[in-house]
């Protein structure tokens, strides 16, 4: 339903649910965002409760309401903890369920994904992967995630994927740093994440100037990140973003990085001779988590109205 100005009069709400704060939007399913607030991530009670309070002017109006998270949580529809945050250092959060309390408080769809994979589908609708089947969509910020579309498709899997806890080699003697993951210690987060460039070289990482060592062993690991999801994946370009990726220096790097490492094996014409438009920054800077979440309340509608098909 369109009106005069032919936009959509369908309302949708948008969470995106991070560790330090959630971003919450009202907006229309051509990603055309009307209200929005910030509310700090403390405890479940306070947070959700000043979630709640955003949307009930509007929730009799709303059509569906799309959750991008903050995770791991639990996206396997069979298991009791479905909806769930499961594993988290935040204090009060751990099996906390998020999807429940709200879809307590508005009897409508709610949709939940993690906040990378609603990323991605903010790329296909509005950003810089429009027109692609497959792509990745990484974050490099506070830890380092990724979200998929295979074949038109969120990948989803087991659980959902973890693509910055995958394990890259560690040369110990150039990089002695050990690594921050509290799971892992020297996984591709643990060691390039923004929390561990500021914990290895002592200055936050958007103090540490360009000329300073720490981007091309920054590049490095994300070249090898990059270099297994392109051969896992096979995407059809990989678009990076996350507060760290505001360097953009590192993107010449860091492409340069994945020709040395691949080797000329994969011939495909987008590497060899167009890498530039093949690792790419996100076009939507800042907002793909809150258009994320947009687009998930949107794709959610569309099944449920069965009228999906407008994805790829
Ligand atoms: P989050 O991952 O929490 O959603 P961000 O994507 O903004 O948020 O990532 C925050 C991390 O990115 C912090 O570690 C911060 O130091 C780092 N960061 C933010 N802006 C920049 C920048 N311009 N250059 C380098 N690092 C940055
Ligand atoms: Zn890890």
């Amino acid at each position: 339903m369109k009106n005069q100005e032919g936009r959509s009069n369908v309302l949708l709400g948008a969470i995106e649910a991070g560790g330090t704060k959630f971003c919450c939007a009202v907006g229309t399913p051509d990603g055309n965002v009307i209200r929005e607030i910030l509310i700090p991530t403390t405890t479940p009670e306070e947070t959700m409760r000043q979630v709640i309070e955003f949307f009930l002017p509007q929730g009799g109006k709303l059509a569906a309401i799309g959750v991008g998270s903050f995770g791991p949580i639990q996206l396997n529809r069979d298991l009791p903890k479905y909806g769930c945050i499961t594993n988290t250092p935040k204090n009060g959060w751990v099996d906390f369920d998020l999807l429940g309390s709200l879809q307590s408080a508005f009897p409508i769809p709610v949709a939940l994904d993690t906040d990378v994979n609603v990323a991605a589908l903010a790329e296909v609708y509005w950003g810089t992967a429009q027109g692609l089947n497959t792509f990745v969509y990484i974050t490099v910020g506070t830890g380092i995630g990724g979200g998929a579309l295979v074949e038109g498709n969120i990948l989803h899997g087991l659980t959902h994927p973890e693509m910055g806890h995958i394990r890259i080699p560690h040369d110990k003697i150039r990089d002695p740093f050990p690594g921050i993951c509290p799971y892992h210690g020297d996984c591709l987060e643990g060691l390039a994440s923004g929390p561990a460039l500021e914990a290895r070289w002592g200055i936050t990482a958007n103090g540490l100037p360009q000329e300073h060592p720490a981007w091309s062993l920054e590049a490095e690991y994300l070249a090898m990140g990059c270099v297994n999801w392109i051969c896992t994946l096979s995407p059809e370009r990989v678009i990076l973003g996350g507060g760290v990726m505001q360097q953009r220096h590192l993107f010449a790097l860091i492409r340069d990085r994945v020709v040395l490492l691949l080797k000329g094996y994969l011939d495909a014409p987008e590497i060899i001779h167009n890498i530039d438009s093949f690792i790419v920054p996100s076009s939507l800077t800042g907002r793909s988590g809150i258009l994320g979440a947009l687009a998930l309340a949107r794709l959610d509608l569309k099944f449920r109205e069965g009228t999906f098909q407008e994805m790829a």
